[in-house]
C-alpha cells in the first residue's frame, strides 16, 4: 500500500499528525510537492518505495504486509480504551505485598505526570540542559537518604524485587565475589524471592530463604547452611506479613559474622521507625510507589536504593551528583558514570539502563507537597487505621497475629481466608490471603474509618463488635528520633501556587520533546501523542493492583493480549512476554530462555555469548548477569559483524556457544546485506540468535526480526512504540520469542507458575500499555510502515544535507543509511581540537539537544530524527549544524583558538553574555544568537559547561543540608 492511496492519511486519521513531513499529497489532495516530495528530490528518488527499495535488503524484507485492522480515529481508540477499561473492577485495594493506595496531588498529577515537559524529556546525560529533573531526582535521592539514614542513593531502580537482587548482588561484589551464601528473610514478599532466586541462581550466587523469627544462627542452621561463610542477609523492616520487629539483634549477628546488612524498608514507614541506617543496615532498598504513584497494576513505580560511604562505587543504577559549571556556578549532573555499563559492558555493576526517572520525580514531589510532618501525618494515620482494625477484629474475636505492625494486620482465620477474601472482595475491598488460615489487610492514605468498619463487620459475621482503636503500637525502641527533610526544598512549597511555581520553574530549565527534536541516536524520541498518554490516568487502569484476582483484571487481560498480538505480528515471533520493565530486562528475560531451552535439550555447556563490538553495553551485562560468558566478535568495514571472525568465534567456541546478540539494523545505523547468513551460521553451530530490537523503529512494516532469523528479541516500547521517556524512564522492554522459547517466558512472581521471573509485577509496567496498544491502533498497518519509512527518509535525508559538513561514517550498499546516521567528528578533532561533545554542547546554544554522544563510536555523534519531525525542524537542525561547522572552520583558519572559540565556551547562559566584564574574542551575540532565527523563542541554558570530573572526587548527591531551617 503505497501512501498516496491510503485514506489512513486523510485529515481525519492519525498518521496525518503522527508523521512530521507532510506527505505527498496528503494536504488536500495537492500536487505530489509536499514535504516528502522535497525531501526525495534531495536523495535522487522519485518515491518513497523507491528510496527504502534501495536502503532496505531484499534478503530481510518480508513478503507479508501487517496483518492488523486498519488506522481508526483518535476517538475511535479512546471509545475503545474506555470499553476496555470498563471490564476492570476497580476496589478499594487493601492487599498490600509492597502495593499501596496513595493519593496523588492533583498539581503533581496534571503536571508532572501528565506534562509533556517532564515525560517527554530524556535521560539527562547532556546536563545543562537537564537542570530541572536533574534537581528532582536530587530531592528524590535526599528523600531516601534521609529516611534510610544512609550516605548515597540512586535516583531510582526498577522496582523492589529487582532492587532486592541489585542488593544481593552488591553485597556479593563487596564479598569479592567469594564462596558464601546471602541469606533472605523469609519475611520478604513473595515476588521479591522469586525474582531474586531468578537472578542470583543465574550467576551460581547460593541464597537461602531464612525463618529468622528464632534468630539468625538458628535460621541459617534450619536452612541447612550453618557452615557456609555468609556474604549478607536481606532483612525486611516491615515484613510480608506486616510484622515489625526490632532488627538490631539480628544486625548484630550479621556483623558478628562478617557480613552485610540490606533492608529492604517502606518508606512511609521510615517517617515513624528508626531507620536502617540508624540499624546498622550497609544497603536500604524499596519502593516509592506510596508517595504520590498509583498502583498501575503494577508498574511503573521508583524503588531505590542507598549506601554507606564505601561501597558507592558499587551502587547501581545513576546517581545525580553536585558540581560546579565553568562560571563556578553550582550545578547538577550524573555522577560515576564510569560504574554504567555503558562503559564497563560486562564488568558493569548492573545491565540497568532506562530507570523510573518520572515516577521518582513524582515520588520526590509528593514529598516535597507534604513536607516532613505532612508525610509523617499520613504515616500516623495509616498506622492508626491498622490499629483500629487490629482492634476491632479482635472485638469481633479473630485472633491477630502481630502485636506490632505499621499498616498491615494478619488475621488469623484458620480454614476461612478464602470465604473472607471473597466475602471483602463483595463488600467492594480487596485483601490477602498468604495461605488458608490467614488473611492480610493493608492500610494506606486512603484508607477510611468506613472502610475499617466495613472489614470488621465482614470478618464478625453478624457478631455485635464494639471498638473505638487508633492510636500507636510501636514501641518506644523502635521509634526513631532522628529529623529528616529539613532542606528548604521540602518546606516551601506548602501553598499549591507555591508548588506550581516551583514545577514550572524546573521544567522550564530543560529541554524536552516539547521545545525541540531531540535526535538521539539508539533512542527513538519520536512523538509521544496525548491521545496516546490519556488513558493511563483513568481510574480503571491506574488503581487496580497487579494482584487483585483475573476476573476484575478482565480489561487489562484484554489490553495485555490484544498489545501481545500486535507484538507477535509486528515481529514475526509466536508470543510475547510484557513483564520485563526496560530493554535491559527484556534482554535477561531472552537470554534466561536461551538458557532453559539449552537446558532443556540437555546442553548445559552452552554459556557462551557472542556479543559484536559495537553492541549496546547493556548486551554485555545482560549476558553476564545470565551467567554467560561474553565473547567479542569484530565488526568490519561498514560496521557489519564480520564474518570471517564470526566463523572463527564459532569454531573456536562451537558446543559452547548459547547465542549470539546483535543488533538489526546495527547500532552503526546500517542494515546490514547479510544478517541472514550470521543467523544461519550461529544456528549451525546449534546456537540462539537473540536480536536486540531496539531499532525496530527502521523495521515495523518492512521486514521481521522473527522472520530473518532471530529467535528472541526484546522491543523497546519506551522508544519505537511512544511510551514517553520520562527523564530516564519508565521503560517497557517486552520479550518476544520464537515457538520454541514459549514454554521458556518470564512466569509469575507471585504464584511461581512458569519460568523465572524477571519483574516483581506479573505484567511489569502494565499501567503504560495502553500507550502503546493506543499507538498501533492509531496508526493501522499503513501508518505504521509509513513511520518506518518517513524515519528512513528523515535520516538519509538529514545524512546528506550534512555529510558535506561533518562525513557519515557508514553507509549500505546503496550509500544510505537506516534509520539513523553516525556524524564523524574524530577527523575534525584531530585537525582543530574541536570535539563532538563541543559540538553537542553548542547545539544547546541553537536551541538542540545533542545527538548521541561517542555511541557505538567514540568521537561521533549518531542522529536519529525519527518519522515525527517535520521539514522545518529537520532544516533547522541542518541549519544549526552547518553554522556550527562554520564556526569549526574559523577555529580551524585560527580566528580563534578552540579554548577561546564559543565551541569551547558553550552553552552560554544569559548571565554570561550580559555580564559587563566580557573578555571574548568572539561577539556576545555571536554567542547567544548566531542564527537571526533564534530571536524569536530563544532556549537560554541555565548553566555553562559542568565539569563532571570534579563532581566525582567531591561526591555530593543529596541536597546540601541547612541545619538551622524546620
Ligand atoms: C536503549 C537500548 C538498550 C537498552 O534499553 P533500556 O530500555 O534502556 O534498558 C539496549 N540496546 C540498544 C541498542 C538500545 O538502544
Amino acid at each position: 500500500m503505497t501512501q498516496q492511496s491510503s485514506d489512513a492519511f486523510d485529515r481525519a486519521h492519525f498518521p496525518f499528525r503522527h508523521l512530521g513531513p507532510r506527505p505527498v499529497g496528503a494536504d488536500s489532495g495537492e500536487a505530489p510537492s509536499g514535504e516528502v516530495a522535497t525531501m526525495l528530490a534531495e536523495l535522487g528518488y522519485g518515491s518513497l518505495d523507491a528510496l527504502i527499495d534501495a536502503a532496505v535488503p531484499d534478503s530481510i524484507r518480508t513478503d507479508r504486509p501487517l496483518d492488523l485492522p486498519a488506522a481508526r480515529t483518535e476517538s475511535e481508540v479512546l471509545a475503545d480504551l474506555r470499553a476496555i477499561a470498563a471490564k476492570n473492577v476497580v476496589k478499594t485495594q487493601m492487599i498490600g505485598l509492597g502495593y499501596y493506595g496513595t493519593i496523588t496531588p492533583p498539581v503533581v498529577r496534571r503536571n508532572v505526570l501528565e506534562s509533556p515537559a517532564w515525560y517527554t524529556a530524556y535521560t539527562p546525560y547532556q546536563p545543562e540542559i537537564s537542570q530541572g529533573r536533574l534537581e528532582a531526582l536530587l530531592n528524590f535521592q535526599t528523600v531516601v537518604l534521609d529516611l534510610t539514614g544512609l550516605e548515597v542513593a540512586n535516583a531510582s531502580l526498577l522496582d523492589e524485587a529487582t532492587a532486592v537482587a541489585e542488593a544481593v548482588a552488591l553485597m556479593w561484589r563487596a564479598a569479592k565475589g567469594g564462596a558464601g551464601v546471602v541469606a533472605l528473610d523469609a519475611e520478604l514478599f513473595p515476588q521479591t524471592i522469586a525474582v531474586t532466586r531468578a537472578r542470583t541462581e543465574s550467576v551460581g550466587l547460593p541464597v537461602v530463604v531464612v525463618d529468622l523469627s528464632e534468630g539468625l544462627t538458628a535460621g541459617l542452621a534450619a536452612a541447612g547452611v550453618a557452615d557456609q561463610q555468609l556474604i549478607g542477609v536481606v532483612l525486611q523492616q516491615s515484613g510480608a506479613s506486616g510484622v515489625v520487629r526490632d532488627l538490631r539483634p539480628l544486625v548484630a549477628e550479621v556483623k558478628e559474622q562478617g557480613g552485610l546488612v540490606t533492608v529492604a524498608a517502606d518508606l512511609l514507614a521510615l517517617t515513624l521507625l528508626v531507620s536502617p541506617g540508624e540499624l546498622g543496615a550497609d544497603v536500604a532498598v524499596g519502593s516509592a510507589q506510596r508517595f504520590g504513584v498509583p498502583l498501575f497494576y503494577g508498574g511503573p513505580h521508583a524503588a531505590f536504593m542507598a549506601v554507606r560511604k564505601g561501597l558507592e562505587r558499587s551502587l547501581p543504577g545513576r546517581l545525580v551528583g553536585v558540581s560546579v559549571d565553568a562560571d563556578g556556578d553550582q550545578a547538577y549532573r550524573l555522577a560515576l558514570q564510569t560504574r554504567e555499563q555503558h562503559i564497563r559492558r560486562e564488568k558493569a555493576t548492573s545491565n540497568i539502563c532506562t530507570a523510573q526517572a518520572l515516577l521518582a520525580i513524582v515520588a520526590s514531589m509528593y514529598a516535597v507537597y507534604h513536607g516532613p510532618a505532612g508525610l509523617k501525618e499520613i504515616a500516623e494515620r495509616v498506622h492508626s487505621r491498622a490499629v483500629a482494625l487490629a482492634d476491632g477484629l479482635r472485638s469481633a474475636g479473630v485472633e491477630v497475629r502481630h502485636d506490632v505492625f505499621f499498616d498491615t494486620v494478619s488475621a488469623v482465620v484458620p480454614g476461612r481466608a478464602a470465604a473472607l477474601v471473597a466475602a471483602a472482595a463483595d463488600a467492594g475491598i480487596n485483601v490477602y490471603n498468604p495461605d488458608a488460615d490467614h488473611v492480610q489487610i493493608a492500610c494506606d492514605e486512603t484508607t477510611t474509618p468506613e472502610h475499617v468498619l466495613t472489614l470488621v463487620e465482614v470478618f464478625a459475621d453478624g457478631r455485635d463488635v464494639t471498638f473505638v482503636g487508633g492510636g500507636s503500637v510501636l514501641p518506644q525502641e523502635l521509634l526513631r528520633s532522628t529529623g529528616y527533610l529539613t532542606h528548604p526544598v521540602f518546606h516551601r512549597h506548602r501553598s499549591e501556587t507555591a508548588m506550581l511555581r516551583y514545577l514550572r520553574s524546573l521544567s522550564d530549565k530543560d529541554l524536552a520533546l516539547d521545545r525541540t527534536m531531540i535526535p538521539l541516536g539508539s533512542c527513538t524520541m519520536k512523538l509521544n501523542a496525548t491521545a496516546e498518554m490519556e488513558a493511563i490516568s483513568w481510574p480503571e487502569f491506574a488503581d487496580m493492583h497487579p494482584f487483585v484476582p483475573a476476573e476484575q483484571a478482565l480489561g487489562y487481560a484484554e489490553l495485555i493480549e490484544g498489545l501481545q498480538e500486535q507484538l507477535t505480528e509486528i515481529t514475526g515471533y509466536a508470543g510475547v512476554s510484557v513483564q520485563p520493565n526496560a530493554g535491559s530486562q527484556g534482554e535477561f528475560a531472552g537470554l534466561l530462555a536461551i538458557r532453559d531451552y539449552h537446558r532443556s535439550r540437555g546442553e548445559h555447556g552452552r554459556d557462551v555469548c557472542l556479543i559484536p563490538a559495537s553492541a549496546h553495553g547493556t548486551n554485555a551485562a545482560s549476558a553476564a548477569l545470565a551467567g554467560m560468558r561474553v565473547v567479542v566478535v569484530a565488526t568490519s568495514g561498514a560496521g557489519e559483524v564480520d564474518l570471517g571472525d564470526l566463523r572463527a568465534k564459532l569454531e573456536q567456541h562451537g558446543s559452547q556457544v548459547a547465542a549470539i546478540m546483535i543488533t538489526y539494523p546495527s547500532t552503526h545505523g546500517v542494515y546490514e546485506e547479510h544478517v541472514r547468513e550470521v543467523c544461519d551460521l550461529v544456528h549451525e553451530a546449534g546456537g540462539q540468535v537473540y536480536i536486540d530490537g531496539a531499532n525496530l523503529n527502521a523495521l515495523v512494516g518492512l521486514a521481521r526480526p522473527g522472520e530473518f532469523g532471530g529467535d528472541v528479541s526484546h522491543l523497546n516500547l519506551h522508544k519505537t512504540f511512544c511510551i514517553p521517556h520520562g527523564g530516564g524512564g519508565p521503560g517497557v522492554g517486552p520479550v518476544a520469542v520464537a515457538e520454541h522459547l514459549v514454554p521458556f517466558l518470564p512466569g509469575n512472581p507471585l504464584t511461581g507458575e512458569g519460568a523465572s521471573p524477571v519483574s516483581a509485577a506479573p505484567f511489569g509496567s502494565a499501567g503504560i500499555l495502553p500507550i502503546s496498544y493506543a499507538y498501533v491502533a492509531l496508526m493501522g498497518p499503513d501508518g505504521l510502515e509509513a513511520a518506518t519509512k518517513t524515519a528512513v527518509l528523515a535520516a538519509n535525508y538529514l545524512a546528506s544535507r550534512l555529510t558535506d559538513h561533518f562525513p557519515v561514517l557508514y553507509t549500505g550498499e546503496a550509500g544510505l543509511v537506516a534509520h539513523e546516521c553516525i556524524l564523524d567528528l574524530r577527523g575534525i578533532t584531530a585537525q582543530t581540537g574541536v570535539t563532538a561533545e563541543d559540538v553537542a554542547k553548542r547545539l544547546m546554544d541553537y536551541g538542540f539537544h545533542a545527538p548521541t554522544l561517542s555511541f557505538p563510536v567514540a568521537g561521533t555523534l549518531m542522529v536519529e530524527p525519527t518519522e515525527s519531525e517535520d521539514l522545518a525542524e529537520l532544516d533547522r537542525f541542518v541549519a544549526a549544524m552547518v553554522a556550527i561547522k562554520a564556526e569549526i572552520d574559523e577555529v580551524a583558519n585560527g580566528t580563534w583558538a578552540i579554548e577561546d572559540s564559543p565551541l569551547r565556551g558553550a552553552p552560554h547562559t544569559a548571565a554570561s553574555v550580559v555580564s559587563d566584564a566580557w573578555s571574548k574574542p568572539y561577539s556576545r551575540e555571536v554567542a547567544a544568537y548566531p542564527l537571526a532565527t533564534l530571536r524569536t523563542g530563544k532556549y537560554w541554558p541555565p548553566v555553562r559547561r559542568i565539569d563532571g570530573a570534579r563532581g566525582d572526587r567531591n561526591l555530593v548527591c543529596s541536597c546540601p543540608p541547612i541545619e538551622s531551617y524546620s
